[in-house]
Order: structure tokens, then sequence, then C-alpha cells
């Protein structure tokens, strides 16, 4: 078959690679369709707020406000416009982190294993595929190992199919074709080897066209919260203004027509129009933020629940640890040997007793290492320039490098014992085996695994004068030892004679057991560097940090006691989670941190253990099993390099380097954006407090308006979206990892914050009002008069904007005052902005504005330094009062 597609088992070279790609194209589907950018700009007409702005405009139209009307209507347009081009930039950001999230494949290409692109896969392709895996196109198989496939995205039918090698008819349907594998289905257990015979569009998805699940751009539950009070103001000043109105002409007998002005500024004053937009912003800041520090994030909301995260629950492997592995103590034969060398590159010494041996020597200690070098699926290679590297589990690796240090390579050792057939490794069985031909010709099984499970299916030990009844308990203490340094331990056994079925191992014939033991090998998983600082980030920050590994207890305690996690505690082992019910998990789960031997559906168990007790976790998973825990927390977080398909699908944050310093990097960033959103708000809606308090108490007392509907629009949009861009730039607080975290569900609008808002808009308001009818009375014309009110409202924003740079904190001081650039500019463009609108004869047209004088300025700053001196005062009280309360939660 691989002859009719005009390939071999080396697979192709990148000749034919090449010339295939032009004739197929990439394996890849045609993009789903979008929506006509043209329809996309007119979707977003549809708001509430600009529904009212809309029927503003057309009340002034009808009033012949003419200088109102367009400055409503382009008030409108510049939302619209600035919704467009958020929304544009918001799915190119998707877009992005889709490339990012691109599956891979696994290929032999020029006899060699490589980890592509599955877009670079062309037909012809020899692949493998494992559990977890998404099959990256149309594959005829030609070998499979206790194959499972997932097809429901083709078929609909949720029962996992058994596929073998085996023809079928040409017609069967594709539920029944058991020796192909279709892309974009699942693999959930077992693995394979496979040509590839369609891609792209050519494949049963391509033919069916049906779309995999992609990334969801859905609202958060803060910014649902902001759309819902959105939507709640529009309707309160709507009929506030329509009461107004009503009282005004009927009761009071005003002149409808300036009744109609009145109500119009009042609605121009009160709709913060800049909101939406600034907050979108905000968070698209925060995604991008968070994928500069390697987590990508594929859910929005969890940009804003990563702030309220209250326990981490991370594995052990490879996120904690480096997942470089290297054998370091082997034990077999009665002999404890030690191995030299570190990390992948084959060289290094075994010793005994700090004295180099000759394996030839140790018989035992040979056929160890020859049984971890056949009961392996992984490669070891020397690439171009010297550096070593491998494909597959980093665990079996490093059995490889061992059999390289005495000479014994993977090749050499399957020569002499051909590979006939192999149960892969599973984490719920916790071993593998593989069935050979040995060198005598009788059928040889050798597994490897977890100690505990080996050693049970073993009758027999060999030391150097051959096999003897095993002492089990020997074995137990020797892998406990080994354990108890922080080595991840597995054990070896053999077996000669035919299993059931000839030629064919299941998992029954390695439990039938009847194996002779071999040794044990003690492999380090040094931890990554950063793990340690990570851990202390997030014990101080409040968070909880869980570690869960499918290692033995001993190993697992070790390492957790490295971290800083479970000291002083005893592990708890998934054995025992299993004999617990409900009620005794979640305490054991509350109070104990490390958890060995533990296999995915414990992760889940675990999950919602902990969630029951009110905690907010956040949990890591790699393999396809993981994929419920993911979906079931609150953060699931997978690994993007070594984590499957499965598990990135269902997380909602992808680490694309497996680190656990960057899940805290993480939730540092979405503390950061939140205290952002709330800094925005903050600063936000006071100015249109206090217009609307201006606006409202020019109603009530029959004054004249102090601002025009146009000069409040000029404010919201101009000045206030402007100065507000500064805060979504604003750096995170250095503070954030040492707070509490947040509460979930904790209502955006705080009675802190109420309070703060209404304090201001009524400083604001009292400001430009009481100023407004000074100048009045001291014969000033209304324009001037008017500018001067504007201004003083916008100037006093600028202060307010350097009080909101921190929450609490005081602003005057070095980084209070130009720790944010952003800032500043938008300061330095706001002056510049409201210069252009006091002199710039256009303006003063438009807005019916006067230039103003140096005493003017004098007199708006005043107004803007009270607001500036009082927040400063009011922030200074809390934080005492906070401080004598000992309330450090929430707010910094
Ligand atoms: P972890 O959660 O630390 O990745 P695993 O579930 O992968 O743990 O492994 C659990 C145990 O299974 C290990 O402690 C080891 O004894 C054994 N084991 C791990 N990888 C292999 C393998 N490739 N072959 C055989 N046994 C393995
Ligand atoms: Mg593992």
């Amino acid at each position: 078959m691989l002859a009719e597609l005009g390939c071999s088992a080396d697979g192709l070279t990148d000749r034919e690679v090449d010339a295939r790609r032009r004739r197929y194209g990439a394996n890849r589907l045609p993009q789903a369709k979008r929506q006509h950018p043209v329809v996309r700009f007119f979707r977003q007409f549809h708001n509430i707020l600009l529904y009212v702005m809309m029927a503003a405009a057309v009340v002034t139209a009808v009033l012949a406000h003419w200088v109102d009307t367009v400055v409503l209507a382009a008030a409108v347009v510049v939302n619209v416009i600035i919704a467009f081009l958020q929304e544009g930039r918001a799915e190119a950001a998707m877009d992005a982190i889709r490339r990012m999230l691109s599956p891979h494949a696994t290929v032999i290409r020029n006899g060699r294993v490589a980890d592509i692109d599955a877009a670079d896969l062309v037909p012809g392709d020899i692949v493998r595929i494992a559990s977890g895996d998404r099959v990256p196109a149309d594959v005829r198989l030609l070998s499979a190992d206790g194959l499972l496939i997932d097809e429901s995205a083709l078929t609909g039918e949720s029962v996992p199919v058994e596929k073998s090698t085996e023809a079928v008819a040409a017609d069967a349907p594709i539920g029944d074709r058991a020796g192909m594998a279709y892309s974009g289905t699942l693999v959930v257990h077992g693995q394979a080897t496979g040509v590839v015979v369609g891609t792209g569009s050519d494949t049963e998805l391509g033919r069916i066209n049906r779309m995999l699940a992609g990334i969801s751009v859905t609202s958060t539950p803060m910014l649902r919260q902001i759309d819902r009070f959105g939507r709640w103001l529009a309707l309160v000043i709507l009929l506030f203004a329509a009461g107004t109105f009503a009282l005004g002409v009927l009761v009071r007998g005003h002149d409808v027509a300036l009744m109609f002005m009145m109500v119009v500024a009042l609605i121009a004053s009160a709709i913060p129009e800049g909101l939406p937009a600034i907050l979108t912003v905000t968070l698209a800041i925060g995604v991008q933020k968070m994928s500069r520090r390697h987590a990508i994030v594929r859910r929005l909301p969890a940009v804003e629940a990563l702030g309220s995260v209250t326990v981490i629950c991370s594995d052990k492997t490879g996120t904690l640890t480096s997942n470089e592995m290297t054998v370091q103590r082997i034990v077999c034969g009665g002999h404890e040997f030690d191995v030299g060398g570190v990390g992948y590159t084959p060289v290094g010494d075994l010793t005994v007793d700090g004295k180099v041996i000759e394996s030839v020597h140790y018989p035992v200690l040979q056929s160890t290492i020859r049984a971890a070098v056949l009961c392996n699926d992984s490669t070891l290679q020397q690439e171009d320039d010297g550096a070593w590297s491998i494909t597959g589990d980093p665990t079996e690796a490093a059995l490889l490098v061992l059999g390289e240090k005495i000479g014994l390579s993977y090749a050499a050792a399957v020569a002499a014992a051909p590979r006939l057939d192999s149960v892969p490794f599973e984490s719920e069985i916790r071993m593998m085996g593989t069935l050979h031909r040995d060198t005598d010709g009788r059928s040889l099984v050798v597994i490897k695994g977890a100690p505990e499970r080996v050693i049970a299916l073993c009758e027999h030990q060999l030391d150097r004068h051959g096999a003897r009844p095993i002492d089990r308990d020997y074995w137990h203490d020797v892998a406990a030892g080994i354990a108890a340094q922080g080595l991840r331990v597995l054990a070896m056994a053999q077996r000669h004679g035919d299993p059931r079925t000839p030629g064919q191992l299941v998992l029954e014939d390695l439990t039938d057991g009847g194996f002779t033991m071999l040794g044990l090998v003690g492999i380090i998983d040094p931890l990554r560097p950063e793990a340690v600082a990570a851990v202390r980030d997030c014990h101080r920050a409040g968070i909880k940090v869980k570690m869960i590994t499918g290692d033995h207890a001993d190993t697992a305690r070790e390492i957790g006691a490295q971290l800083g996690v479970g000291v002083g505690k005893p592990a708890v082992t998934g054995q025992e989670i299993a004999a617990m019910d409900e009620t005794q998990l979640r305490d054991i789960a509350c109070d104990r941190d490390v958890f060995a031997r533990a296999s995915p559906e414990h992760k889940l168990r675990l999950v919602r253990a902990l969630q029951a007790e009110g905690e907010v976790v956040a949990m890591t998973g790699d393999g396809v099993n993981d994929a419920p825990a993911l979906k079931r927390s609150d953060i699931g977080v997978a690994m993007g390099r070594r984590g499957t398909e499965a598990a990135k699908e269902a997380a909602d944050i992808v680490l694309a380097d497996d680190n656990f310093a960057t899940i805290a990097a993480a939730v540092s960033e979405g503390r950061g954006v939140y205290d952002n959103i709330r800094k925005f708000i903050l600063f936000m809606l006071p100015t249109n407090g206090g217009e609307a308090l201006v606006v409202i108490a020019a109603i009530l007392f029959q004054l004249t308006l102090p601002m025009t509907p146009a000069q409040l629009l000029w404010i919201n949009l101009v000045t206030s979206a402007t100065l507000g861009v500064a805060l979504a730039f604003e750096p995170t607080e250095p503070d954030v990892m040492e707070r509490r975290p947040r509460p979930p569900g904790e209502s955006l609008l705080s009675g802190y914050f109420v309070w703060r808002v209404a304090l201001v808009s009524v400083l604001m308001a009292a400001g430009a009002l009481l100023m407004f009818l000074w100048e009045l009375r001291n014969g000033t014309s209304v324009q001037t008069a008017r500018t001067m009110a504007v201004n003083a409202i916008v100037v006093a924003e600028m202060f307010y904007l350097l009080n909101n740079r921190f929450l609490l904190k005081p602003v005057l001081n070095w980084s209070g005052l130009f720790g944010n650039r952003v800032a500043f500019a938008t300061v330095v463009a706001c002056v510049l902005l409201t210069a252009l609108f006091t002199y710039a004869p256009v303006m003063n047209a438009t807005f019916d504005t006067t230039p103003l004088g140096l005493l003017d300025w004098v007199k708006a700053a005043g107004v803007g330094a009270v607001v500036f001196g009082a927040v400063e005062l009011e922030k200074a009280v809390v934080r005492r009062y906070r401080a004598a309360r000992g309330t450090t939660r929430g707010t910094n």
C-alpha cells in the first residue's frame, strides 16, 4: 500500500514533500465565512446608548439646533467607528492566537521522526498518533496498538471506536472503516502509525465541511455586568429626562423647545459614551501582555477570572519540574550503581561506591538496561550542530540515554530482539509492555512501570546466579529509598514465553504476571528554577498551590518539600482518594497539598471538592483524560508543548512554555487588568456624574445651562476618552501579588466606589457651577462663562486622572506623577485639544466658545486642584481606616 502512494517506511524526502505540497496545497480547511465588514459596521449601531443619542440628534434637528445635531451625529459615528475597529482588532488578535495553537503532527520524513505543523502534512506522509491527539489528516493505519478513536465530530457517535489495520469493504460506512483514522477525530487511547491519504478539504471532515470547535470570543462576567449597568443607566436617564420634560412643560409651563434642549443636554451628559471602547482595549491589552509572558488566553473571561483564583492545582512533571529526565541510580543484582552525566547527552560513567565500572562485568545490569531500552517508544538523535534531542516521553528518552552510556543503542537492541507488538504507557495503568523475539528465538515480554505495579507482577528476581524467588519487601524498600531522594522510580521486568495470542500483546498478558524482576532505576527531573520563586509568589498572594502527580508518594513529597509545597504534611495517594467519600475528600483537598499516584479522574474529584469549599480553582493538565477536570475548573490550564489537542481545547489558557511560573505571571496580569478596569470606571463615571448634576441643578433652579449639549459631548467623547486610554496602559502595580484574591462575584461598583463617584461628581459639579454663576454675576458673557465651566471640568479630569493611577496609594511622588508615560502623553494631548477648543476660530464657531485669559485658567486650575486635593485626602483617610481595621483584601 505504501508503494501505491509512492512512499516507504522511511517517509517522504524533503523534495517529495515540496512537490506534493504544490500539488495538494496546505492541510487546512477553508476558512469559515466572516461577516462582511459593511454588515459588521452597521451592526455596531445596535446599542441602546447610541439609540438614545440618535433620538436626541433627531430632536435637536427638529428644533433646528444644527450644531448640536451635527455633534450628536458625529458622536454616534465616532462611537461606531471605534467599536468597529476594536472588534476588528480583537478578531485579529484571536486569529493570531488560533495560529499559535495550530495543531501539530508527528511525522517520519527522511527516515527521522519530526514534529511539524499539521498544516504542512501532505498525502504520503507517515504519521504517528497517540492518545490525546487530534488526527491531523485522513490516515490509513499501518500499525495500531489499543487504538480507540472518538469519531463523534464526524459520525455523531460518542462511543469511541476500536481501530485496527484490517482492510474493510470499499463501500463500508465511515463508522465501520476500522483501518482508517479521520482528520479531526480524537484519539482517546493507544497509539498508531499510518500513512496520510487525504489532507485539507480532501478529508472526510472537509467533505462534510464541519468546522472544528474553534476558539470562542465570549463576553466576560464583568463585561456583562457593565452592559447591564449601561442599559439600566440608559433607562434611568430616559425616565428621568422624560419626567423632567413633563414637569417643565406641563407643570411649570416652560417653553417646549428650551425644555427639549435641557433634556438633550441631560442625556448627553449622563451617558458614558467612551466606556465600552476603553474596556475592550483594556482587556485586549491584558491578553497581549499575557501572551508576551507565554500565557495564551483562549477564552476572554479567563483574563478576569485569573484575578480571583484561590487555588492552583499543578502537575508536577514538566510544569513544576523541567521534564529533562536523567537516570541517576540503578539498583539490580544486589548492586547500587550511580550514573554520571546530565541531560540527554549520552556521556557519563557508571560507578559503584565511587569507582568507575564496566557494565560487561554486571550481566544483571545489562539485562536491566536492555529491558529499559527495548520497552521504549521514544527516540534519541543527534542534531547537525551536535546537540542531542529527543521525541516522545522524556522518561523513556532518559532510558535510551542510559543505554547509550553503556554502548547499547535502540537500533542495536531491536535488531537483536525485534519488536512484535506493544501495550503503550497510559497514566491509568502506570506501566507499558513490549513483545519481542529474543536472540534465542523465544518470545520475550518486557515491562516497565511504577515499582508497586511491576513488583506485584513478578515471581522471581534475577541476580548473577540466575532467577530466584522474589523478595518483594526488599524491592519496596529500595524503591521507597530512591523515591525519598526525589527521584522518579521505574521498575523493569521480563518474561519468556508466548503471550495468549502469539505475536500479539494485550494488557491481560501483562497482568497475568509471572515476570522476573530485573531492577529499578531512579530518574532525576530537576525543578524548574523559576518554580520555587513562583510558588512563593503565589503563597504571598494568598493562593494555595497543590501539586498533583502520578509519581510515587515519597518522590512527590521530596519534590514538594524542595518547592515549599505541603511541607511537613503527608502526601495523599490516589488510592486514598478513591476510598474517600465526598465530604472526607473536601477536608483533605483543602488541608493537604501533595497528591501522588493520582490519575486524571482524581483530578476531577479534587476540583469538585475544592469548588464545593468555595475555592476558585485553576487546574493544569496535558492528557486527553485531563479534559474533564480542565473544563470543570474555573481556569483550565493546558500545556502548549506537552499537551494534547484534547487538553488544549478544553482549557481556558494554554501555557506556551509549559511552565508553572507562567501561571503565576498570568494571575498577576489578570489582577492588573482588573485593577485598570476599575480605575477607568472610577475615572469615567464622576465626570458624567458631575455634568449631570450641573444640568440637573440648572433645570431645578431654572438657570442658564452652564454647558451646551455639544460642549458636554466634547467633554465625554474627546477629553474623557483621550485621558481614559492612559488607564488601559497603566502598568500592573508592583504589589498586586501581595493582596488576597478578589472575592469571586464581587460587584464592580462596591460601596466604596459609589461613595468615591459621588464625592468627585459633587466636587466637579460644584466647582463648575459656582464658577459659572460667579462669572455671570460679574458680568462675564454667557459664552465665556460656559467656556470656563467646560474647561474647569476638563482640568479637573486631568488632575483626577492622576489621582486614579493608584486606587488608594498616594500619587504625589515620582512613580505616581511620571510612572506611566501614556498618562503623561494623554494629558499633553488633552491640553492641546483644550487649547484648540478655546482658541481655534472654527471651534469657537462650532462649540460657541471664546478665548480665555490667564486668570480664567488659574480659576479652572483651582477647581482641578480642589478635586485632586480632596481625593488624595480621602484616600489617606481610607488607608488609615483600613490599616486600623487590618483589612488588606480587595483594593490596594
Ligand atoms: P506524572 O503525573 O508525574 O506525569 P505519570 O502518570 O506520567 O506521572 O507517571 C506515573 C508513574 O508511571 C511514574 O511514577 C512512573 O513510575 C510510571 N511511568 C511514567 N512514565 C512511564 C513510561 N513511559 N513507561 C512506564 N512507566 C512509566
Ligand atoms: Mg507523565
